[in-house]
């Protein structure tokens, strides 16, 4: 888990121009360009990295996020001794701080940012009006909360039903369409907490899929060598999920 005092530093770079970086992330493309333009005066575009905090836990949600290529990871935490553990982890397929639309600013879990990129933020409280009334955006965040409770339910599953090397196979895969780059940073640390497993068994996982030419690890990155074989390895789950986001949001297709 990383320290709040992270978040000293976040944003501290300039901010970038809405039209500078391409817009990836897949709800905000669903939106119609009038619709979209209308909301650009509202969002400020940096380039952030871990592990910069977003939000913290039980407070309120001052932006939300929209990644373009970075990811966010969101961390609840359980009793007794079971510490962190990652409820889910958002790239530029969706938002971070979906509770801002469904019940108002209060979060329950914390969001860092778990892989550098660019994020573009809106104040929660405008993000708010602009998504409550009937339109375009509202029906997509309809969508996207449908998408994310599926989501949810097929996380679970997975995790009760595959081994760890097929979900880590999946996660790899995964991350390779949110980056939308073959290559990209990986701390083991970090894949154990959104796994929910031991980094020993993480490290094994990964070693193998090494072994097998799939992928190659060096210096804190992961370069995917033959996305095929890796899909071949992985359970399915990140694919069935893909198809769910296509079939609720269309645009994605
Ligand atoms: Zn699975």
């Amino acid at each position: 888990m990383p320290s709040t005092t992270a978040a000293q530093a976040l944003y501290a770079s300039e901010t970038i121009p809405f039209d500078d970086v391409p817009v990836r992330n897949q709800l905000l493309a669903a939106l119609d360009v009038s619709v979209l333009g209308a909301m650009k005066p509202h969002f400020r575009t940096s380039y952030v990295e871990p592990p910069a905090v977003l939000f913290g836990t039980a407070g309120s949600i001052g932006d939300v996020h929209f990644p373009e290529n970075a990811i966010v990871s969101l961390v609840g935490s359980t009793a007794g001794v079971g510490g962190a553990v990652e409820v889910e982890a958002v790239g530029n397929e969706g938002m971070a701080g979906l509770s801002v639309f469904l019940t108002g600013h209060e979060s329950t879990v914390q969001g860092f940012v778990l892989g550098a990129g660019v994020v573009r933020r809106m104040d929660a409280r405008i993000f708010r009006e602009l998504a409550a009334a009937p339109g375009p955006l509202h029906q997509v965040m309809l969508s996207y909360t449908h998408a994310v409770i599926l989501r949810a339910g097929q996380t679970l599953a997975c995790r009760a039903a595959h081994v760890l090397q097929q979900r880590c196979a999946g996660w790899l895969l995964e991350t390779r369409e949110r980056v939308g780059e073959d290559e990209f940073p990986l701390a083991e640390a970090f894949l154990s907490l959104m796994l929910g497993a031991r980094r020993s068994g993480v490290l094994h996982a990964l070693r193998s899929l090494e072994d097998r030419r799939l992928i190659r690890c060096e210096r804190g990155t992961v370069e995917i060598v033959d996305a095929h074989g890796l899909e071949q390895e992985s359970c399915g789950c990140h694919a069935v999920v893909r198809a769910t986001y296509t079939r609720l949001l269309p645009s994605l297709a």
